[in-house]
């Protein structure tokens, strides 16, 4: 197997944090967070990185860095556009230099939601969000600046490190008797752990392939099966009862309400379904059902 040199921005996030560990399994890697590389800075980031890439040379970049405040994104889309597309055209740019592939992330909000088909690569995104219009100027900034890319678009993503919905759900349940959770959005969590994993198996696929190969691209890739925030949280309070966590809400007191009774400043998709067919056929990946996944953070977090 080809021994990479991986450099790796965003280390600090959910999923960059998981990819800093799954993608030793590839070779050497750099692991940069926001003090090393801040997206916020595009120019600044061009020469950092320029100086680090002169020295390092990666075969592979992987950007984890993303501005996912999604509601705040609303009140602050220069700072969005900024990291979410300016930045990651530098990131294209500079990987297109040095002859390297980029794996970039990116997010069921490129869409409108509409219907209740999951969305193929082939569907014209629509967002309805300052952030999923900044992740969506990010997917095509990147395909102009650098032949070599993977764009995985992935939802709800949820792992042991940082923040995220079972975290706050935990956090809730054990503060209150029941809590409201919103039940007409359909998606499916994805875990960390499954992300880092299929990251890695598709730079194996793709580490001799040249600019010229049809497999380059965007790709939908989310764990099996399909849930709502609602079920989903009486499923995380489920599973951390029964590994013994103590919590003063219980599933039955989850109570179901619509998007309409709880407004955000960003609309968000009610069918954020993702099929990911392309991604499953073209790299022989294997998708478990989304609980699979939660089952392996909630024991990772009960484990003590
Ligand atoms: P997190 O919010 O956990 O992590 C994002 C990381 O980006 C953080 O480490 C943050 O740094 C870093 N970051 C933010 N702004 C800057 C900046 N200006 N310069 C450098 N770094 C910055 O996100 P996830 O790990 O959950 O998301 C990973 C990818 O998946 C992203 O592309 C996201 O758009 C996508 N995605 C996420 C979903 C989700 O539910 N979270 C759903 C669908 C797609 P710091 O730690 O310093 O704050």
């Amino acid at each position: 197997m080809q021994h990479h040199k991986i450099l790796l921005l965003g280390a600090n996030g959910q999923l960059g944090h998981e990819l800093a560990t799954a993608l030793q399994a590839l070779g050497e890697v750099k692991a940069l967070t926001r003090t090393e590389a801040d997206l916020s800075q595009p120019e600044a980031l061009r020469q950092s990185l320029a100086h680090i890439t002169h020295s390092f040379v990666p075969t592979v970049m992987v950007n984890a860095a993303a501005y996912t405040a999604v509601d705040k994104a609303e009140s602050e889309p220069q700072v969005a556009h900024t990291v979410n597309a300016a930045s990651v055209a530098v990131l294209g740019e500079l990987a297109q230099t040095c002859g390297a592939m980029v794996l970039h992330y990116s997010t069921d909000y490129v869409f409108d939601g509409s219907g209740t088909q999951p969305w193929q690569e082939t569907d014209t995104p629509h967002p309805l969000s300052v952030y999923g219009q900044s992740k969506w100027a990010g997917e095509q900034a990147l395909a102009q600046a650098c032949a070599k890319h993977v764009v995985l678009r992935t939802s709800w993503v949820v792992g042991t490190h940082g923040g995220n919905f079972l975290k706050t759900m935990l956090r809730l349940a054990a503060e209150r008797d029941s809590l409201r959770v919103v039940a007409d959005q359909v998606g499916v969590p994805t875990s960390t752990a499954l992300l880092g994993q299929v990251t890695v198996e598709i730079v194996q696929a793709l580490q001799s392939a040249d600019a010229r190969d049809p497999r380059w691209g965007v790709y939908h890739l989310a764990a099996g099966g399909e849930t709502t925030w609602h079920a989903y949280a009486q499923y995380v309070m489920a599973g951390a009862q029964a590994r013994g966590a103590v919590l003063k809400a219980m599933p039955e007191t989850v109570l179901p309400i619509t998007t309409a009774e709880y407004p955000l400043p960003a609309p968000r998709p009610l069918n954020s379904r993702l099929n990911t067919h392309k991604a499953q056929q073209t790299f022989g990946l294997e998708l478990p059902q989304w609980q699979r996944g939660v089952d392996g953070i909630l024991d990772a977090l009960f484990s003590k």
